[in-house]
């Protein structure tokens, strides 16, 4: 029995070479994937059954693909748009009014703060 465990893990080893296997995009798709499953449990509407599967399909095409590179990029692109996700409840973004520049400004918890541009120097008054 323990040759059998063997020799079926030597096999998918085999199958798994030269393969791009799981990232981080992966595993978010994969959640995404029971996500649409749980709105299907709850309002059993077949979109999201539908919606699921072709995450799952996606997931098992980029684990099984022998286009290394172009999956790397896209679990680059993925991290970067995450990265910026999971800053954005730490930060207010405002617009200059004067030239229109965006400024980032991190959250104080509703003080008032005066804010100067970096690019025209224009400063103004905000609740952060
Ligand atoms: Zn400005």
């Amino acid at each position: 029995m323990r040759n059998f465990f063997y020799r079926l893990s030597a096999k998918f080893n085999r199958f798994m070479a030269g393969r791009y296997g799981s990232d981080q995009l992966n595993m978010a798709l994969l959640i995404t994937a029971i996500v649409f499953d749980i709105l299907n449990l709850f309002i059993g509407y077949y979109v999201f059954s539908f919606l699921s599967t072709i995450v799952i399909v996606f997931a098992v095409f980029r684990m099984l693909s022998r286009n290394i590179p172009r999956r790397y990029e896209e679990n680059q692109k993925f991290l970067k748009i995450w990265g910026r996700i999971k800053m954005l409840p730490k930060f207010h973004i405002y617009r200059c009014k004067n030239c229109n520049q965006k400024i980032r400004v991190p959250r104080k918890g509703g003080k008032r703060v005066e804010i100067r541009c970096p690019k025209c120097g224009n400063t103004f008054i905000k609740r952060i």
